[in-house]
């Protein structure tokens, strides 16, 4: 990740933005582990996505989305278990109904606690941040690959591939205003996130997140609210597919002509990087050379 120990991951709640009558995105500044947070009011209920990282957050976060609600039910779902989206669950637990995939909820009982162990050796700013998280549990799962939200006059709709930036991504579109909230399998001019971490971690399935942004654009979302980053257009999705088939292409090409994963981290990652010259965070070039290169052969 980065050299630097990262600033406090805080959930700025004053920025909200109305992308579509009664869509809302508590924007992340691009402050690090701070995701893109959604409220998405219905008749009768709110959908919250994502929570930012640790208790302090995820009750700011639950106290914006009260107010934007009233007393309409409050529900929640993550778009993945990694800890900056989703380690503020426990302020909503008992007051919003928590909704996950299956396979979301297993990965977050398999790598929810080692997972915060690794997040709190991220700096003192991060420790604090998570120094009183609690890990819940949903209270709703479902199974199968689709489940839509009545919100009252308007439905949410989660999506699962499976595995693709982790074991159970999922997307949240809500068809009436074709806003799409991708999690980390897009994020705006950001280099995407290969979270290999092997023998750990090697739950990336390249192939299978290409499919997901090709199915995610055949939706013609008019927002897009990626994980991390500003909100755009379905030119995040294509950005975020070229880049993945790019740098698959290469490391097979590389591999094919007897180069070491050295080699392919020495030549390639430069020249990635020079393809993407105002994107942030360079340092995930590496490991999706390493997750394509062990994919070879
Ligand atoms: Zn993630």
């Amino acid at each position: 990740m980065t050299d630097q120990a990262p600033p406090a991951p805080d959930v700025d709640t004053s920025a909200i933005r109305e992308i579509a009558k009664g869509v809302f995105v508590i924007l992340d500044h691009r402050v690090p582990l701070v995701p893109n947070i959604g409220i998405v009011l219905g008749e009768k209920a709110a959908l919250v996505i994502d929570t930012g990282m640790g208790n302090a957050n995820g009750k700011a976060v639950l106290e914006a989305a009260r107010k934007l609600a009233g007393d309409r039910e409050l529900i929640l779902t993550l778009t993945h278990f990694h800890p900056e989206h989703g380690y503020g669950a426990d302020a909503f637990k008992g007051v919003a109904r928590i909704i996950y995939n299956k396979a979301q909820a297993d990965e977050f009982a398999d790598k929810g606690q080692p997972y915060l162990d690794m997040f709190k050796g991220m700096g003192p700013a991060v420790a604090a941040a998570l120094a009183d998280t609690t890990l819940v549990p949903a209270d709703e799962l479902y199974d199968g690959t689709e489940h839509t939200i009545d919100l009252g006059g308007r439905t949410a709709v989660l999506r699962t591939w499976g595995k693709a930036h982790t074991r159970g991504d999922q997307i949240v579109y809500i068809p009436d205003c074709k806003a799409l909230f991708t999690g980390d399998l897009a994020e705006e001019k950001t280099f995407p996130i290969f979270p290999w971490f092997p023998p750990h971690d090697m739950d990336i399935d390249g192939a299978n997140w290409l499919k997901v942004l090709d199915d995610c654009l055949a939706l013609t979302p008019a927002a897009v609210v990626p994980g991390h980053g500003e909100i755009g257009d379905a030119a995040i999705l294509s950005d975020v597919r070229d880049y993945i088939a790019d740098i698959a292409a290469r490391v097979k090409q590389a591999a094919a002509g007897g180069k070491s994963e050295d080699d392919m981290l020495a030549e390639l990652g430069p020249a990635i990087k020079a393809a993407h010259p105002d994107w942030h965070f360079p340092e995930w070039i590496d490991f999706a050379i390493r997750y394509f290169h062990a994919r070879q052969g």
